[in-house]
Order: structure tokens, then C-alpha cells, then sequence
């Protein structure tokens, strides 16, 4: 199918099992540029009172505006979104037939994508097969789209998977030294999470670095309540820290990142812990909040200025962590052009940035204090006039990524 348009306005949809997020934002594709006109969330579906809110955006304004009642479930979800973006008062369009395309935030697309895709019986099956991969994500992303193509019938739906970007990992990397017949059988390998995230990032990179993309290595240093890490190569992915799961890499907010596979059979025999009760203990339960009993980074660290040793422990095996993935990515890629932090802490967080980049002037990388501190919500380098390798904050944009692949995939 071929749109051909001047502007196009996309809707971004991510369905979670009991949240449904959405964004309209107007592109204009020949000037490369868009607008955000609204975003929202839905909560607590299926709950007795669910919750949505609407922010409307015109320029630098925003207006919120908040619903509450029962929401039985993302159809009526996604009708109450509908509503609001054609209210006379929170609305940004006067009917939904304004809506060129609808995107589709996917979290799992096994290794049956390597690009988005217009949406058909086929991409919904293969969708729907690789729901044992990720048991907590497709099925609402699925339920998310047919939503969308009941409310929405007439204009296409495309499909923006998690783990594209990182279908280019070569097979020493996505393997796991298990018995092959895992993989063939049970398709069990690295997959990756936050593409979206890390392609947006290493494209704006590109230009900022000015360095063509097909040129350019690049370290991405995703670091949210989720953090992952990308070796960059010329452009594309060889490597990513998350693995057949987002529980594997760097520690992170709740979840444990890499361990010893051992612990769990040492657990289940020394504890009452089952392994579903572990499983639940390793994503909820550990990373910093298991360190230090806090998740979000800010607490930790007004903690550890007060003198909590566990809140400074969790920083430091944090920044650790991250620390050793640089240098393992350092030499996956011989060379490197830049290293790019982004997320909630990688764009906010300057103290963890410091301890991060510390003592790596011998692998040429070395950031300016000063420049580091800057608070700012726009892309800045923070490197210092000797560093080799090039260090950016440059904050991500999943949603404007997946209408940029809508775009590409329907012109
Ligand atoms: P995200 O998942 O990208 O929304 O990131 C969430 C994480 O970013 C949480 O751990 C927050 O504590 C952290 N974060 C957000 N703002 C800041 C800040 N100013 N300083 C440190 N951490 C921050």
C-alpha cells in the first residue's frame, strides 16, 4: 500500500496487559519533522476503576484531563482514547477518519522481522506464535491491534518490533552455549529489547556526530527502570546486553540482570522459593531495589548523600556493571566512535554518568565534569576536548521512531 501525502497524523499504541498508551502525533514527512497533538495513558483495566489520562498539546501548551470509571477492557480502552482525542474540549481532531495509520508497539517478533510491517493475518500469526517468548507482552500487544482494526477498519496498522534492530547480531553473539537443539527446537537465543529506542538514538547520533551511519560505531547506553546496552557496528546491531529476555544484562531497577544460572536450582533447594516464586523475585524484586530496597534512582541517590551504605553499594555495583559492558563493547567493535546515554537516568542522572565513564581515559574515553553537569532535555555532547571517543546524552523517542516507521513503510 503506497500513502501518499504531504502529512500524515499516526497513531502510536502500546498495549500492556493493563495499560494502553497512545500518542497522535501529526508527521511531515518531506520536512522531516512533526508535532506531537496529544498522548495518554489508560490504567488499571480490567479493574474496578480504571484511569485515563489525556494531555493535549499545542505548541508549548499542555492541558490534562483526567476520566475515571470502570474499564473492563482495552476495546473500551481504546474507544475512551478515541474520545478524547475528538472531545470538543480535550480533542485535537474533530474525527477519527483524520487518523492516517495506526502503530503498533510490538515487543517480541522472535526472528521472524527484521523491519516494520503492515499488518496482516500472517504478521498477527506469527505475532500470536511467539507468545511463549514473551507471555506478558504480545498478547496485549495482539489484543492492542485488533482493537485498533475494529475501531479503526479502513486505514493500515503496522507492526514496530522490540527486537528488530537487533535481528543483525551474528549467531557467535545471539547464541547461548547450550545444546544447539534449544535453538532449534525452543528458539532459545538473545533477542534484545529497546531497538526502537537504541535506533533512534544511534540515527540521531549520526547526524550529531556527523559521521555517516553506515561509518559509524557506536555504543548505546540505554539506562531506565529497564537498561540495555548495543555494540553499534556501521550502523548495525552486533550485539546487546538483554538476552532471550528483557531480565538479562546490567542489574536494573527491580530485575537482577545477569547471574550465575546455577542460583536458581541452589535457591529452590535451600529456600521454600519455588521457581515461579524466583522468577518473580529476580524481576521484581532485585536489581536496586534488591540491593537497597529503592528502584528509583533520585531516592537512591538522596540516600546515599545521607549516608546509606546500601544505597551507595547499589550505585556503585550499578555504574560497575555498565562500566564492564563498555569495555566488553569496546573490544566487540575494535574502535568506537560514541558513546550515547539515554532513558530516565542515562539523560538525568550526571553523578552516574561520572562514576560510569571513570578511569576509562585508557579505552580514550573521558567526559568534561562540567559539561556533564548540564541539565537540559536537548542532545549534548559531555566529552572532554581530549577524548577520543565522542560521549553524547541524547534523549530517546520510541514513539516518534515507530511513526517514522510507519512512515517509511507505507510511502
Ligand atoms: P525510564 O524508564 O526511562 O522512564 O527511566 C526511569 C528511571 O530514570 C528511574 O530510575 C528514575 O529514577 C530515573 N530518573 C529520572 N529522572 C532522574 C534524575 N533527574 N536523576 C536520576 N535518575 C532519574
Amino acid at each position: 500500500m503506497t500513502v501518499q501525502k504531504e502529512s500524515m497524523i499516526v497513531l502510536i499504541i502500546n498495549a500492556g496487559s493493563s495499560s494502553l498508551k497512545y500518542q497522535l502525533i501529526n508527521m511531515h514527512p518531506d520536512a522531516h519533522d512533526h508535532d506531537v497533538m496529544a498522548s495518554g495513558v489508560v490504567e488499571r483495566i480490567g479493574e474496578s476503576q480504571g484511569k485515563l489520562t489525556h494531555k493535549k498539546i499545542s505548541g508549548q501548551k499542555n492541558a490534562k484531563f483526567i476520566k475515571e470509571q470502570q474499564i473492563n477492557d482495552h476495546g473500551i480502552a481504546m474507544h475512551l482514547a478515541a474520545g478524547m482525542l475528538t472531545d470538543k474540549d480535550a480533542g485535537v481532531i474533530s474525527t477519527i477518519n483524520e487518523i492516517d495509520a495506526v502503530g503498533h508497539r510490538v515487543v517480541q517478533g522472535g526472528e521472524n522481522f527484521n523491519a516494520s510491517i503492515l499488518i496482516d493475518d500472517d504478521v498477527k500469526k506469527a505475532i500470536r506464535d511467539n507468545y511463549p517468548l514473551a507471555p506478558l507482552h504480545n498478547p496485549p500487544n495482539l489484543t492492542g491491534i485488533e482493537v485498533a482494526e475494529s475501531l479503526f477498519p479502513s486505514i493500515p496498522n503496522i507492526a514496530v518490533f522490540d527486537t528488530e534492530f537487533h535481528q543483525t547480531i551474528p549467531q557467535k553473539a545471539f547464541m547461548y552455549a547450550l545444546p544447539y537443539e534449544f535453538y532449534e527446537k525452543f528458539r532459545v537465543r538473545r533477542y534484545g529489547f529497546h531497538g526502537t529506542s537504541h535506533k533512534f538514538v544511534s540515527n540521531s547520533a549520526a547526524d550529531l556526530i556527523k559521521i555517516n551511519k553506515e561509518e559509524l560505531n557506536l555504543i548505546t547506553v540505554h539506562l531506565g527502570n529497564g537498561c540495555s546496552i548495543c555494540a553499534i557496528e556501521k550502523g548495525r546491531c552486533v550485539d546487546t546486553s538483554m538476552g532471550m529476555t528483557p531480565l538479562a544484562g546490567v542489574m536494573m531497577g527491580t530485575r537482577t540482570g545477569d547471574i550465575d544460572p546455577a542460583i536458581q536450582k541452589y535457591l529452590i533447594e535451600y529456600t521454600n522459593l519455588n521457581a515461579e516464586e524466583l522468577d518473580n523475585i529476580f524481576n521484581k524484586k532485585s536489581g536496586l531495589k534488591g540491593i537497597c530496597g529503592m528502584n528509583d534512582m533520585r531516592d537512591i541517590h538522596s540516600a546515599a548523600n545521607r549516608g546509606n551504605e546500601r544505597a551507595q553499594l547499589a550505585l556503585e555495583m550499578f555504574a560497575y556493571q555498565v562500566k564492564k559492558y563498555i569495555g566488553a563493547y569496546v573490544a566487540v567493535l575494535g574502535s568506537v566512535d560514541g558513546i550515547i546515554f539515554t532513558a530516565g537516568i542515562g539523560e538525568n542522572d550526571t553523578v552516574t554518568r561520572e562514576m560510569i565513564c571513570s578511569n576509562l581515559t585508557g579505552l580514550g574515553i573521558e567526559i568534561d565534569p562540567s559539561r556533564n553537569s548540564e541539565v537540559s532535555s536537548e542532545p549534548r555532547a559531555i566529552h572532554s576536548g581530549s577524548s577520543k571517543v565522542q560521549v553524547w546524552v541524547v534523549p530517546t523517542n520510541e514513539e516518534l521512531q515507530i511513526a517514522r516507521e510507519v512512515v517509511n513503510c507505507l510511502y
